[in-house]
Protein backbone atom coordinates (compact mmCIF):
# COMPACT_ATOMS: atom_id res chain seq x y z
CA UNK A 1 0.00 0.00 0.00
CA UNK A 2 1.14 3.62 -0.87
CA UNK A 3 1.88 5.91 2.35
CA UNK A 4 -0.92 7.81 0.50
CA UNK A 5 -3.94 4.66 0.71
CA UNK A 6 -5.18 3.62 3.99
CA UNK A 7 -7.70 1.89 5.29
CA UNK A 8 -7.96 3.94 8.09
CA UNK A 9 -10.81 6.64 7.87
CA UNK A 10 -9.41 10.23 6.88
CA UNK A 11 -10.12 13.01 9.51
CA UNK A 12 -13.17 15.00 9.26
CA UNK A 13 -14.67 17.97 10.44
CA UNK A 14 -18.24 16.95 10.99
CA UNK A 15 -17.72 14.03 13.92
CA UNK A 16 -20.47 11.44 13.90
CA UNK A 17 -20.75 11.72 10.02
CA UNK A 18 -18.73 8.82 9.10
CA UNK A 19 -18.50 6.87 11.78
CA UNK A 20 -20.03 3.80 10.04
CA UNK A 21 -18.33 3.48 7.04
CA UNK A 22 -16.43 1.16 5.03
CA UNK A 23 -13.98 0.89 2.29
CA UNK A 24 -15.97 -1.45 -0.96
CA UNK A 25 -13.44 -2.26 -3.31
CA UNK A 26 -16.83 -4.25 -5.46
CA UNK A 27 -20.47 -5.33 -4.60
CA UNK A 28 -21.68 -7.69 -6.83
CA UNK A 29 -24.23 -10.42 -7.91
CA UNK A 30 -23.02 -13.94 -9.26
CA UNK A 31 -23.03 -17.48 -8.17
CA UNK A 32 -21.18 -18.78 -5.27
CA UNK A 33 -18.67 -20.25 -6.46
CA UNK A 34 -17.06 -21.61 -3.53
CA UNK A 35 -17.96 -23.17 0.15
CA UNK A 36 -20.86 -25.12 0.96
CA UNK A 37 -22.80 -22.47 -0.32
CA UNK A 38 -21.26 -23.32 -4.24
CA UNK A 39 -24.24 -22.39 -6.39
CA UNK A 40 -26.48 -20.23 -5.27
CA UNK A 41 -27.12 -16.53 -6.60
CA UNK A 42 -25.54 -14.43 -4.50
CA UNK A 43 -24.44 -10.81 -3.41
CA UNK A 44 -20.80 -10.62 -2.94
CA UNK A 45 -19.32 -7.49 -0.62
CA UNK A 46 -15.37 -7.01 -1.68
CA UNK A 47 -13.93 -4.79 1.14
CA UNK A 48 -10.67 -3.30 0.20
CA UNK A 49 -7.34 -4.14 2.11
CA UNK A 50 -5.39 -7.16 2.90
CA UNK A 51 -2.19 -7.27 5.02
CA UNK A 52 -1.24 -10.74 3.43
CA UNK A 53 0.17 -11.53 0.30
CA UNK A 54 -0.70 -15.24 -0.83
CA UNK A 55 1.33 -16.09 -3.80
CA UNK A 56 -1.60 -17.36 -5.50
CA UNK A 57 -3.78 -14.25 -4.67
CA UNK A 58 -6.39 -13.80 -7.06
CA UNK A 59 -7.69 -10.46 -5.63
CA UNK A 60 -4.79 -8.48 -5.30
CA UNK A 61 -6.89 -5.64 -7.37
CA UNK A 62 -8.55 -5.41 -4.01
CA UNK A 63 -5.17 -4.42 -2.30
CA UNK A 64 -5.60 -0.58 -2.97
CA UNK A 65 -8.18 2.26 -3.70
CA UNK A 66 -11.52 1.56 -2.80
CA UNK A 67 -14.72 3.88 -2.11
CA UNK A 68 -15.94 4.76 1.60
CA UNK A 69 -19.78 3.59 2.06
CA UNK A 70 -21.84 4.07 4.76
CA UNK A 71 -22.64 0.98 6.35
CA UNK A 72 -26.43 1.17 5.88
CA UNK A 73 -26.06 2.35 2.10
CA UNK A 74 -24.01 -1.02 1.93
CA UNK A 75 -27.02 -3.19 3.51
CA UNK A 76 -29.14 -1.20 1.09
CA UNK A 77 -27.57 -1.90 -1.98
CA UNK A 78 -27.13 -5.68 -1.33
CA UNK A 79 -30.93 -5.48 -0.47
CA UNK A 80 -31.59 -4.46 -4.13
CA UNK A 81 -30.86 -7.84 -5.37
CA UNK A 82 -33.41 -9.60 -3.35
CA UNK A 83 -30.79 -12.81 -2.84
CA UNK A 84 -30.91 -14.63 -0.19
CA UNK A 85 -27.30 -15.45 0.20
CA UNK A 86 -24.79 -12.33 0.59
CA UNK A 87 -21.08 -12.81 1.03
CA UNK A 88 -18.21 -10.73 2.65
CA UNK A 89 -15.17 -11.05 1.63
CA UNK A 90 -12.21 -9.44 0.60
CA UNK A 91 -9.24 -8.66 0.76
CA UNK A 92 -9.22 -9.72 4.40
CA UNK A 93 -12.39 -7.85 5.27
CA UNK A 94 -11.76 -8.37 9.23
CA UNK A 95 -8.65 -5.96 8.79
CA UNK A 96 -11.75 -3.09 8.71
CA UNK A 97 -13.15 -3.55 12.40
CA UNK A 98 -16.64 -2.15 11.64
CA UNK A 99 -16.95 -5.02 9.27
CA UNK A 100 -18.28 -6.84 12.66
CA UNK A 101 -21.14 -4.39 12.39
CA UNK A 102 -22.13 -5.16 8.55
CA UNK A 103 -22.03 -8.80 9.34
CA UNK A 104 -24.73 -8.46 12.08
CA UNK A 105 -26.76 -5.84 10.07
CA UNK A 106 -27.08 -8.18 7.43
CA UNK A 107 -28.05 -11.32 9.59
CA UNK A 108 -30.82 -8.99 11.31
CA UNK A 109 -32.32 -8.69 7.99
CA UNK A 110 -32.86 -12.74 7.75
CA UNK A 111 -30.22 -13.35 4.96
CA UNK A 112 -27.79 -16.44 4.66
CA UNK A 113 -24.69 -14.30 5.31
CA UNK A 114 -20.94 -15.87 5.15
CA UNK A 115 -17.22 -14.37 5.91
CA UNK A 116 -14.50 -15.27 3.86
CA UNK A 117 -11.86 -14.95 5.88
CA UNK A 118 -7.95 -15.38 5.71
CA UNK A 119 -7.07 -17.23 9.13
CA UNK A 120 -4.64 -14.30 10.19
CA UNK A 121 -6.82 -12.61 12.09
CA UNK A 122 -9.70 -13.70 15.22
CA UNK A 123 -12.90 -14.96 14.15
CA UNK A 124 -14.32 -14.65 17.79
CA UNK A 125 -15.90 -11.26 17.57
CA UNK A 126 -17.76 -12.51 14.12
CA UNK A 127 -21.73 -12.36 14.80
CA UNK A 128 -22.35 -16.03 15.63
CA UNK A 129 -25.13 -16.29 12.78
CA UNK A 130 -22.58 -15.69 10.13
CA UNK A 131 -20.73 -18.99 8.36
CA UNK A 132 -17.38 -18.41 9.01
CA UNK A 133 -15.06 -19.51 5.90
CA UNK A 134 -11.91 -19.64 7.42
CA UNK A 135 -8.62 -20.23 5.39
CA UNK A 136 -5.51 -21.91 6.80
CA UNK A 137 -2.74 -20.65 4.61
CA UNK A 138 -0.80 -23.73 3.31
CA UNK A 139 3.22 -23.67 2.60
CA UNK A 140 3.09 -22.45 -0.83
CA UNK A 141 1.08 -19.33 -0.45
CA UNK A 142 4.03 -17.98 1.22
CA UNK A 143 1.86 -16.98 4.57
CA UNK A 144 2.00 -19.82 6.68
CA UNK A 145 3.44 -17.60 9.62
CA UNK A 146 0.02 -15.71 9.59
CA UNK A 147 -2.28 -18.73 10.67
CA UNK A 148 -4.29 -17.29 13.65
CA UNK A 149 -4.06 -21.09 15.27
CA UNK A 150 -6.57 -19.90 18.05
CA UNK A 151 -9.15 -19.39 15.45
CA UNK A 152 -9.72 -23.38 15.36
CA UNK A 153 -11.14 -23.24 18.83
CA UNK A 154 -13.64 -21.07 17.93
CA UNK A 155 -15.29 -22.83 14.80
CA UNK A 156 -18.62 -23.87 14.61
CA UNK A 157 -20.30 -26.76 13.04
CA UNK A 158 -22.11 -24.85 10.21
CA UNK A 159 -18.64 -23.10 9.83
CA UNK A 160 -15.72 -24.12 6.84
CA UNK A 161 -12.38 -24.33 6.81
CA UNK A 162 -10.29 -24.03 3.52
CA UNK A 163 -6.93 -25.58 2.24
CA UNK A 164 -5.61 -24.01 -0.89
CA UNK A 165 -3.39 -26.64 -2.77
CA UNK A 166 -0.73 -25.98 -4.96
CA UNK A 167 1.91 -29.37 -4.67
CA UNK A 168 1.99 -32.55 -2.91
CA UNK A 169 4.17 -30.92 -0.01
CA UNK A 170 0.95 -28.66 0.64
CA UNK A 171 -1.32 -31.10 0.60
CA UNK A 172 0.45 -33.12 2.59
CA UNK A 173 0.65 -30.22 5.55
CA UNK A 174 -2.98 -30.08 5.40
CA UNK A 175 -3.92 -33.83 5.52
CA UNK A 176 -1.43 -33.84 8.74
CA UNK A 177 -3.26 -30.33 10.09
CA UNK A 178 -6.51 -31.95 9.58
CA UNK A 179 -5.12 -34.88 11.55
CA UNK A 180 -3.79 -33.28 14.61
CA UNK A 181 -6.88 -30.66 14.77
CA UNK A 182 -9.42 -33.31 14.14
CA UNK A 183 -10.96 -30.46 11.83
CA UNK A 184 -13.41 -32.92 10.62
CA UNK A 185 -15.53 -33.00 14.04
CA UNK A 186 -15.45 -29.27 14.30
CA UNK A 187 -16.77 -28.41 10.85
CA UNK A 188 -16.32 -28.96 7.52
CA UNK A 189 -13.33 -29.44 5.40
CA UNK A 190 -12.36 -27.92 1.81
CA UNK A 191 -9.94 -28.43 -0.29
CA UNK A 192 -9.39 -26.85 -3.05
CA UNK A 193 -6.37 -26.93 -6.03
CA UNK A 194 -4.75 -23.81 -6.89
CA UNK A 195 -6.28 -22.81 -10.02
CA UNK A 196 -3.53 -23.33 -12.95
CA UNK A 197 -1.42 -25.16 -10.34
CA UNK A 198 -2.56 -28.32 -9.04
CA UNK A 199 -4.64 -30.46 -11.60
CA UNK A 200 -7.78 -31.33 -9.64
CA UNK A 201 -8.05 -34.73 -10.65
CA UNK A 202 -4.68 -35.46 -9.09
CA UNK A 203 -5.95 -34.20 -6.01
CA UNK A 204 -8.66 -36.14 -5.96
CA UNK A 205 -6.46 -39.32 -5.92
CA UNK A 206 -4.57 -38.52 -3.12
CA UNK A 207 -7.96 -37.57 -0.95
CA UNK A 208 -9.31 -41.10 -1.82
CA UNK A 209 -6.04 -42.96 -1.65
CA UNK A 210 -6.24 -41.69 2.52
CA UNK A 211 -9.63 -41.71 2.60
CA UNK A 212 -9.46 -37.85 3.57
CA UNK A 213 -12.27 -36.23 5.54
CA UNK A 214 -12.62 -33.01 3.51
CA UNK A 215 -14.58 -32.20 0.77
CA UNK A 216 -12.77 -31.40 -2.96
CA UNK A 217 -14.40 -28.08 -4.36
CA UNK A 218 -13.34 -26.59 -7.50
CA UNK A 219 -13.82 -23.05 -7.79
CA UNK A 220 -17.43 -22.64 -10.18
CA UNK A 221 -17.13 -19.36 -11.16
CA UNK A 222 -13.29 -19.98 -12.79
CA UNK A 223 -14.82 -22.86 -14.57
CA UNK A 224 -17.85 -20.31 -15.83
CA UNK A 225 -15.99 -17.29 -16.51
CA UNK A 226 -12.02 -17.91 -15.96
CA UNK A 227 -10.46 -14.88 -13.92
CA UNK A 228 -13.11 -12.32 -14.43
CA UNK A 229 -13.03 -9.67 -12.15
CA UNK A 230 -16.87 -8.90 -10.69
CA UNK A 231 -17.61 -12.95 -10.99
S1 LIG B 1 -5.55 -13.51 2.32
FE1 LIG B 1 -6.82 -13.62 0.48
S2 LIG B 1 -6.92 -11.53 -0.31
FE2 LIG B 1 -5.22 -11.59 1.14
S3 LIG B 1 -3.41 -12.01 -0.13
FE3 LIG B 1 -4.18 -13.99 0.63
S4 LIG B 1 -5.55 -14.74 -1.00
FE4 LIG B 1 -5.24 -12.52 -1.36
Amino acid sequence: MSTLETNHEPRITNPGAATQRLKITEIFHSLQGESRSVGWPTVFVRLTGCPLRCTYCDTTYSFYGGEWREIDDIVAEVQSYAARHVCVTGGEPLSQKRCLLLLSKLCDLGLDVSLETSGALDIAPVDPRVVRVVDLKTPSSGELARNLWSNIEHLKADDQVKFVIGGREDYEWSREVIRQHNLPARCEVLISPSFGVQPPEQLAEWMLEDRLDARLQLQLHKILWGEAKGR
